[in-house]
């Protein structure tokens, strides 16, 4: 299996790592042409409208949509999950607008911008270590959305048919059981494609 990381802004390297940790090949993408190489997609964590600039800059909008539309797994995490949302709080226009979810932005509040906390996710893990960084969450999700992990009534990870987001850093630490579970939904969509 072929994961890009869009490797415009933010945590990049990081998440290449953990793609080639669970046996795929992590592919830096930088040019629209190289998607199509690609069986899925990482949004990575940094700050949404410094990468929304540098995707009208490079032509990257429209691309990444129809990469969503065609069926083909999407994970953002952090500044990803705010790319994906349909509808940002308080903001009239969103970015892909593929995933049903409406988030609010660096919604921890201004005392703890970041923090570190085990959570269960289910499906994946009863204690992963999410580690968050002025991060978003996602205030109302649509019928479809399961909700996969919620901190003190928040919900901060959850799937939408093949978009996958969550408000913390799965690539900040060893733990691989999240882009693991990435890497199934990807090989799974790619089994169904053929
Ligand atoms: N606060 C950032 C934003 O709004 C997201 C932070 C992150 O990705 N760590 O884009």
């Amino acid at each position: 299996m072929k994961i890009g990381v869009l490797a415009l802004q933010g945590a990049v390297a990081e998440h290449a790592r953990s793609v080639e940790a669970v046996g795929a090949e992590a592919v830096l993408v930088k040019r629209v042409e190289q998607l199509d190489e690609l069986d899925g997609l990482i949004l990575p964590g940094g700050e949404s409208t410094a990468m929304r600039r540098l995707i009208d800059r490079y032509d990257f909008l429209e691309p990444l949509r129809a990469f969503g539309t065609s069926g083909k797994p999407i994970f953002g995490t952090c500044a990803g999950m705010i790319l994906l949302a349909k509808e940002i709080n308080n903001q009239q226009t969103n970015h892909l607008g593929l995933m049903d979810v409406k988030v609010e932005r660096n919604a921890f509040g201004r005392q703890v911008d970041s923090f570190e906390t085990d959570l269960p996710i289910k499906g994946v893990a009863d204690d992963f270590p999410a580690v968050f960084i002025r991060a978003p969450y996602i205030l109302e999700a649509g019928p479809g959305v399961e909700v996969l992990s919620e901190d003190t009534g928040r919900i901060v990870a959850a799937r939408d048919r093949h978009y996958l987001a969550t408000a913390f850093h799965p690539e900040l630490t060893d733990d691989r059981r999240l882009i693991a579970y990435f890497h199934d939904m990807v090989e799974e969509a790619a089994k169904a494609n053929v």
